[in-house]
This record gives structure tokens, sequence and C-alpha cells, in this order.
């Protein structure tokens, strides 16, 4: 029996290297090597490709020459195609919808940048409450006087993030992670959550986490915010000037989840005015472009959209990507990231 085409996109794996060899004697891999989407149009309008079963993408950062997958680039494939098996959390390039219409499958590579990305969240809410991009300023100076300036102002305003409480917006896999890590059994920190969807007695027994039903009443009972949402129509500027007033006096906020969910000039407002005492950025508004005026700020903390980037989670992208096709084509066994 012939083996199955596979469609790659992109560059093959890098980490999983034994499971790329095994996958290439079970499946036949053809290589797109399109330099525009024009010509991947024009190459899948002369079926150039032959009778693919899946579509691989094993990377975020490569294979998006094709993009964006929309309705129109999604009927041009051949009737064939049964899987579409994509690194990456996301999928705001693709139209789910029109391949669901095809009755094409999509899994994706949830999951794999949890470790990384709570671990980032860690990082971010640590450095709001000691305010350590500040004092990182004060270091590289080189100033002695700028030193010892940037010193005595930390210590006016820098606590510990122990007894203090955490306000969760969202309670997905995640947040669960940064819980787990800032909460009783890491920082210290009390944590309070709101989400449109409470989870069960057990997981918050276990994360010792309490249920807010009002999103502004977590504003106003927490020290620092975490928000880790999906960026939906329902969650644009989920964080706006009524839940940033609502907010205490002197608390912090931290970002890992999408630019948009907060309106980011209502919050270098509360900056500005000293209502917020720090922020932690990972995701920007207009990425990647990142606002002047949050680049000046000394007491936020910025990072360039890295929550889940690191090798642990590209070698687990590859292996979720793999996997999937693997057990779709061959073995029959259950996809581990059915979208
Ligand atoms: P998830 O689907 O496991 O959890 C999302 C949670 O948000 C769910 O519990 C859901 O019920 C809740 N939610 C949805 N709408 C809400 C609303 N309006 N108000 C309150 N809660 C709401 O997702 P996840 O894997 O935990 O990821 C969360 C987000 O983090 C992703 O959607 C992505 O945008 C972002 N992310 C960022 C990075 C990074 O590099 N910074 C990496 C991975 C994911």
């Amino acid at each position: 029996m012939s083996r199955p085409i596979v469609l790659l996109l992109g560059e093959p794996p890098i980490y999983q290297t034994e499971l790329w060899k095994a996958f290439e004697a079970n499946f036949r891999v053809v290589r797109d090597t399109s330099s525009s989407r024009d010509a991947f149009i024009a190459a899948l309008k002369e079926n150039k490709f032959g009778a693919v079963s899946a579509i691989l993408k094993p990377s975020v950062e490569a294979g998006n020459i094709p993009s964006p997958w929309n309705k129109d680039l999604i009927s041009l494939l051949p009737p064939s195609v049964r899987l579409f098996s994509a690194a990456g959390a996301g999928f705001d390039y693709l139209d789910l919808p029109s391949l669901n219409a095809r009755d094409i499958t999509f899994t994706n590579g949830r999951g794999a940048g949890d470790t990384a990305t709570s671990d980032l969240a860690l990082y971010l809410i640590l450095s709001v409450f000691r305010l350590t991009s500040y004092a990182e300023f004060g270091a590289r100076s080189g100033d002695p006087k700028v030193f010892d300036e940037v010193h005595n102002e930390i210590a006016k305003k820098a606590v510990n993030p122990k007894g203090r409480v955490l306000g969760a917006v969202g309670l997905g896999a995640i947040q669960k992670e940064i819980v787990r890590k800032v909460g009783y059994t890491g920082l210290g920190m009390k944590v309070l959550y709101y989400d449109v969807v409470r989870a069960s007695p057990e997981v918050e027994e276990k994360l010792q986490a309490e249920y807010v039903a009002d999103l502004l009443e977590l504003a106003r009972r927490s020290d620092c915010i975490s928000v880790s949402v999906p960026y939906l129509d329902s969650t644009h500027h989920l964080i706006n000037k009524e839940f940033l007033d609502a907010m205490k006096p002197g608390s912090r906020i931290v970002n890992t989840s999408r630019g948009k969910v907060i309106h980011e000039a209502e919050l270098v407002s509360a900056l500005e005015s000293g209502h917020l005492l720090s922020a932690g950025l990972d995701v920007h508004y207009d990425e990647p472009k990142v606002l002047p005026k949050l680049i000046a700020m000394r007491n936020v903390t910025l990072t360039a959209h890295i929550g889940g980037v690191a090798q642990d989670t590209h070698s687990e992208f590859e292996r979720l990507c793999l996997t999937n096709v693997d057990n779709f084509l061959r073995t029959n066994e259950p996809l581990l990231t059915e979208v």
C-alpha cells in the first residue's frame, strides 16, 4: 500500500529527530517551497502536491508563507486532505469554521508552552512587586549616584508577594500553573479568581483559589492582577478604565495573554497617575511595536512575547504535531490536541 502523503509547511522538525525518521518512513512527505502566498495558491491549482492526506506545520515561526488560511485558500486544498496538524497554541491565522466545513480536523500545540508561559508570569509577578526593571536600570546605569537613588526609591515601594492577594482573570491551563507557582505552594500569595466558567470544587481546593463572581470585585480585592484569557470579541478591552479604577491604589498588573485584552491607553493613564504602581507586560497592543510611553516607564517590565518561547516548548510542539498525524492516519489512536 502506498504511504499517505503529508504536506510539510516550513522546515522539518529539529528536536524530535528520531520521531521524524520514523515519520518519514511511514509517510511520503512533500515539502512546500513556494516563495509567496500566490505561488502556493498556484501550486495548489496545479495539484503539485498530489493527494495530500494531512498538512503538517511543526514550527510556529516557519511555514507561514500561505497564511492567512481563509475560506478561499482552504477551498483550493485537495479533497483528500483530512487533517491539519500545527504547532502553536493560537490559530488566528486560520479560518476554523471553513476547515471544519471541509471536514478537515485541526490539531494544535495546546499545552506545550504552559510551563514556559507560567514561569514567565511568575517572573513578571516578582518583578512588579520588587520593581526589578527599575533596579536593573539602576545597576546598568554604571553611575553610583543613580544606583543609590534607585536603591532608596525601591526601598520605599517594594513589598513581598507573600500574604498579598493575586487576582486571577481567567483560570485556564496556564493560569492554574501560575497559581500553583505563586499561591500557597509557591510565593505564598492568597488567590482569588474570576472566570466565565467556575472551576470544580476539587480544583478550587487543590489550588486554594476562591471564586469571585464579579470581575470588578476581583479588581477591588486584589494586590496584583494576572490576566490569562484568550483574545476573543468578549475579552477585547476586558481590562479597561472601569476595571483599573476599581483596582486598589498602589496595586499591580501582569499580562501574559494578548495585548488587546487590556485597553492600553487606559492602562498608561492608570500608571501615569500613580494609581497603579507597576505593570509587567509580555504581550503588547500592536505587536511587534511597543508603545513608547510604556518603554519610558521604569516601573514597567516589558518582554517581547516570550511567554511560551523555550526550546522545550518547540520540542513538544513537534512531538504533538507528528504524533497527531501518526495517530490519525496510521494507528487510529486518539488525537492528543484536537481543537
Ligand atoms: P485556556 O483555554 O486553558 O484558558 C482560558 C481561560 O479563560 C478559560 O478558563 C476560559 O473559561 C477563560 N475565559 C474565557 N473568556 C473569559 C472571560 N471573558 N473572562 C474570564 N475568563 C475567561 O487557555 P490557556 O492555555 O490557559 O491560555 C490562555 C491564553 O494565554 C491563550 O489564549 C493565549 O492568548 C495566551 N498565551 C500566551 C503565551 C505567551 O507567549 N505569552 C503563550 C501561550 C498562551
